[in-house]
């Protein structure tokens, strides 16, 4: 039932009491504050996770570990069970599934940093959970709710990202089924979502930037932001990213590889070292402004 408590809003007052308790907010200054592989999450901090798309070799990884943590990342990111467009394979275009996951633990003592990989199936859980800190749930898989009750379980931290036809209502719909389970190290986060004119070269995805304040108008959940697989394109995300802090993510998702056009998985939209580099010394300028600390 609608009712008209808060106008102009797709989120009632009874969604926020019956349909979404735990994830809404108790009151205006109520944002959950935690620690993840001893990196605080939460109100004025924005940990950023960066690396590759997908995770190609074992010297590949270990090499984007120490550059992306020596340049001020908290997390690696990296898939290696992927949710690829197109069932199609070959040498390059393959993912790395069970040896990717072995190269991103090889990777992780190496550069010793956290890291964030995505899990698309129930079975391959406790796989992933020995060596993943964070859990990622993909925008295709936000509703998938079963997928989403049996990672909840493992209490390990999850980061859920925002399907891309999915309003901020169905979206901490998804996150209560995340925290009725009694996980609290829940993240949010935004990687672009599809609007009539977008799939076009102008714009594969929109990022939402107006999502940030709107999920903290409603939710103490940190919300993250992912400009490389919003807009797809290797030119634009230094500014976007610059935006999404601005903006006040709590938190930052960032492609990054040393040869971004020979990346095996989106190719268009990496950065690469030096431009990472570059990038965070913007962002913790930005940073300070917002007050919120970028990165480590
Ligand atoms: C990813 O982060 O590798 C990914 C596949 O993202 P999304 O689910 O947002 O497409
Ligand atoms: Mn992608």
């Amino acid at each position: 039932m609608i009712d008209n408590s808060t106008p102009g809003k797709d989120i009632s007052l009874s969604d926020i009491q019956s349909k979404f308790p735990l994830a809404s907010k108790k009151n205006h200054d109520h944002f959950s504050s935690f620690l993840i592989a001893g990196v605080q999450f939460g109100r004025g901090f924005c940990p950023v996770f960066a690396g590759p798309n997908m995770v190609e070799s074992e010297k590949l990884i270990k090499d984007i570990a120490i550059n992306v943590k020596n340049s001020g990342a908290s997390f690696l990111r990296g898939g290696a069970f992927k949710p690829l467009t197109f069932p199609y394979r070959s040498t390059k275009y393959n993912e790395s599934r069970e040896k990717g996951i072995e190269w991103l633990d090889k990777a992780k003592s190496f550069a010793k940093i956290p890291v964030i990989t995505e899990v698309m199936e129930e079975k391959f859980i406790p796989l992933i959970s020995e060596v993943a800190d964070i859990l990622q749930i993909g925008t295709r898989n936000m509703q998938n709710y079963p997928l989403l009750t049996a990672c909840a379980k493992t209490q390990k931290p999850i980061m859920l990202k925002r399907g891309f036809g999915c309003s901020l209502r169905d979206w901490l719909g998804a996150a209560e089924y995340l925290l009725i389970e009694g996980n609290k190290r829940i993240i949010l986060c935004e990687r672009g979502i599809v609007a009539p004119h977008t799939h076009r070269s102008s714009s594969r995805f929109l990022l939402d930037l107006q999502v940030v304040p709107a999920a903290q108008e409603f939710t103490h959940l940190p919300i993250i932001t992912d400009p490389s697989h919003a807009c797809f394109w290797r030119p634009w995300v230094s500014q976007l990213a610059k935006a999404c802090v601005a903006v006040g993510s709590n938190g930052l998702m960032l492609e990054v590889h040393p040869d971004p056009p020979n990346a095996a998985v989106d190719p268009l939209q990496a950065i690469n070292y030096l431009e990472f580099h570059d990038l965070m010394k913007d962002l913790k300028l930005i940073g300070e402004v917002c007050k919120t600390k970028v990165g480590t």
